[in-house]
């Protein structure tokens, strides 16, 4: 993936990124149903929920292994990611529980796969350069600490398992039905921080729990959202892929609150799902 350099940086007033003023009210009626995943089950009963909903890894392949997920790590290093804690949480997540069973073999591949209802999941060298600038350069925050997390676009609730190893909470919030449920299911025993799988319309943010220290989408829109940014802490980060005009593409754009105003950059460009109004 190619870096650009900065295009803007400039401690600006909130209106002049939104284009907009505040929407912090908004939020709270929309999210329709906050959840939060259920009560650890032991290790047999989530592998027999997992081979019940078919996402179980097929036996003898030797994805169990740490080995398997270190080879994975090896490759995130070799390719530039040096976050120690963002390639622990990859060496410590299982991939391949999160995929259907006959996609499983393919896991610890850096390829992008299908996780049902048109949506995939983003290349694990993706994930990482997501996790790495999240992880960098924000002042209030200690190094590889993401303190309170939202992330915008749960999917099958791989990004949040990871990011449960890197904060301290994790809101994570799914417009789609159907993965908002499989997630929660994929996600049953990963109690590692404080998670709320929340189904609602991520555009609007999550307003009963900001501000967060960490922003992550995983879904480009056009703009910004402003209840993302009403919704940012002070010394916090915002990470999201952006379609760039300029660009002709979608780019990532990171978004830091520093006291003085907010700083924007535009970093790698990417290809994601797009990020969607309203909830199904
Ligand atoms: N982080 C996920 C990636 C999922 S793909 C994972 O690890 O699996 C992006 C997801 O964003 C899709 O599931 C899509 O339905 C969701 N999405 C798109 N627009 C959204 C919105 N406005 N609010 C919440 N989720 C949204």
């Amino acid at each position: 993936m190619t870096r650009r350099p900065v295009q803007s940086r400039f401690p600006v007033p909130l209106d002049r990124v939104n284009g907009r003023g505040g929407h912090t009210g908004r939020a709270r009626s929309a999210l329709a149903e906050t959840l939060r995943p259920q009560a650890p089950l032991q290790h047999a009963a989530q592998t027999a929920a997992q081979q019940a909903s078919g996402r179980a890894a097929p036996s003898g392949l030797g994805l169990d292994s740490a080995a398997v997920r270190q080879r994975m790590v090896q490759r995130l290093r070799a390719d530039g990611v040096h976050d120690d804690a963002v390639l622990n949480a990859f060496a410590t997540v299982e991939r391949h529980r999160f995929v259907d069973s006959a996609l499983a073999i393919q896991a610890y591949e850096d390829t992008s796969l299908p996780i049902g209802l048109s949506q995939t999941i983003s290349k694990p060298s993706v994930v990482a350069r997501m996790l790495c600038l999240l992880c960098e350069g924000a002042t209030a925050r200690q190094h590889g600490h993401l303190g309170r997390v939202l992330e915008i676009g749960t999917g099958c609730g791989y990004q949040a398992a990871l990011l449960l190893l890197l904060g301290r909470s994790v809101v994570s919030i799914e417009r789609l039905k159907g993965l908002h449920d499989k997630a929660r299911e994929n996600l049953v025993g990963h109690r590692h921080g404080d998670l709320r799988l929340v189904y609602g319309d991520g555009r609007l943010g999550h307003a009963p729990r900001a501000p967060f220290d960490s922003i992550v989408a995983a879904a480009g829109g056009e703009d910004l959202p402003p209840a993302w940014l009403d919704q940012l802490a002070v010394g916090g980060r915002l990470v999201a892929p952006m379609q760039d005009a300029a660009r002709g593409g979608q780019v990532l754009l990171v978004v830091d609150r520093q006291p003085e105003g907010l700083v924007r950059q535009w970093r790698d460009a990417v290809h994601f799902v797009p990020l969607k109004s309203g909830a199904e």
